[in-house]
């Protein structure tokens, strides 16, 4: 047996208002003053309170980026370039403020500062080979686990891929939940149903272990706390949410996702499907999977009011179906953490084209 030993975030600071700290934080990490910070930021945040507290010294920029569309591996790499035309050295760090998407370039892209080539080249298991640049990611939206996860996911020319590697983490987190103050509902629910789908992916998987299952198990009962029962003040359900998305990223960092991230990546590279809602749409209909977790996000979804995109497949051509079986059933990890060894007998083209249909 060999065991995976891998990273974690090393430094992490948790508080309402402590995006204030950010400068104090990354001052001593700068080289000089003609190495800037660069800080990728979601442009739903241009022109707000949030873009005045960025802490901008020197040369340090801003460059504001879409999270309308997920990361591509060309997007990784023009903004590479966009950032070594315009200053001639190595900047001191790089920053994402944002969600999932956000969180995922910014690693990305300090990874690609200091390796050779296209982010194309990285996608897949330890590939990276220079250590990234310091980065720090300040989550905007809770669910994903990108915060503390070693991939960024990236879509490049063929294929859906993180760049999995032990200089993906984060250098530095900064976990302030009141910058998740304005989320709307919709997508705070499917950001956060992502958490919920990775424990039950992670707490029923083949691949579980006490490591994760004591992860999955806390970041479980936090979902089950903001979603399911009572009603906490929006203040502490902020904090909750933000906490079980990083339980939920530490699970699934030593175990893995199942049927509904397979599947969704499958609905993701064809149709551009958005990881959350994406997961949302595939999860209502693996009651044959995962029972209890499909009846409980059941009323999850009736009680908060959301709705669930239907019918997505419905006009597909047997090619499209074909290209989304192919992705799914690529994700080989996936599969044998949620059915076994011996998955490909339960999970043929034919069986996938079936439950891809009623989705
Ligand atoms: P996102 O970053 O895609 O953002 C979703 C929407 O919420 C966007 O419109 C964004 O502008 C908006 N938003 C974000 N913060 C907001 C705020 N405070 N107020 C108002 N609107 C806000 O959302 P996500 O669901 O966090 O991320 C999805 C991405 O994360 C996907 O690309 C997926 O592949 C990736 N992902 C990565 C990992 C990983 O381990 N690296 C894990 C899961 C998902
Ligand atoms: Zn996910």
């Amino acid at each position: 047996m060999n065991f995976r030993n891998f990273p974690m975030v090393p430094r992490v600071i948790f508080g309402r208002g402590s995006f204030d700290q950010l400068e104090e934080i990354i001052t001593s990490k700068r080289v000089d003053t003609s190495a800037p910070f660069i800080f990728l930021v979601d442009d739903i945040f241009e022109n707000t309170d949030l873009e005045k507290r960025i802490p901008l010294n020197y040369n340090d920029k801003i460059i504001f980026v879409s999270a309308g569309t997920e990361p591509k591996t060309s997007q990784v790499d023009t903004l590479r370039d966009q950032i070594t035309n315009e200053f001639d050295r190595l900047p001191s760090g790089v920053i994402g403020i944002g969600g999932g998407t956000l969180m995922d370039l910014a690693k990305a892209v300090a990874i690609m500062l200091t390796n050779p080539g296209s982010a194309v080249d990285y996608q897949g298991w330890d590939l990276v080979k220079v250590p990234a640049l310091y980065h720090v990611g300040v989550p905007t939206i809770s669910g994903t686990g990108a915060e503390v996860s070693r991939t960024t996911v990236l879509t490049g020319p063929e294929k859906k891929l993180g760049i999995n590697s032990d200089y993906t983490p984060f250098d530095q987190v900064v976990l302030d939940p009141d910058l998740c103050a304005g989320v709307p509902l919709n997508q705070w629910f499917y950001t956060g149903m992502d958490c919920y789908i990775h424990c039950i992916e992670s707490l029923t998987g083949t691949y579980l272990n006490a490591f994760s299952q004591s992860y999955g198990e806390k970041s479980l009962e936090l979902c089950n706390e903001v979603f399911l029962n009572g009603v906490l003040p929006e203040e502490t359900s902020r904090d909750k949410l933000m906490m079980a998305s990083w339980h939920g990223g530490m699970s699934i960092a030593y175990s893995q996702v199942g049927v509904a991230h397979a599947m969704s990546y499958g609905l993701s590279y064809l149709l551009g499907t958005r990881h959350g809602v994406g997961n949302c749409i595939v999860f209502n209909h693996l009651e044959e999977f995962y029972p209890e977790g499909v009846k409980q996000f059941k009323k999850m979804v009736d009680r908060h009011g959301v709705e669930i995109p239907q019918g997505l497949c419905a006009d597909l051509t047997d090619t499209e179906f074909d290209t989304m079986i192919r992705v799914s059933l690529g994700m080989a990890p996936l599969w044998e953490n949620a059915i076994g060894k011996n998955w490909k007998q339960v999970i043929t083209p034919k069986k996938l084209r079936e439950m891809y249909e009623k989705m």
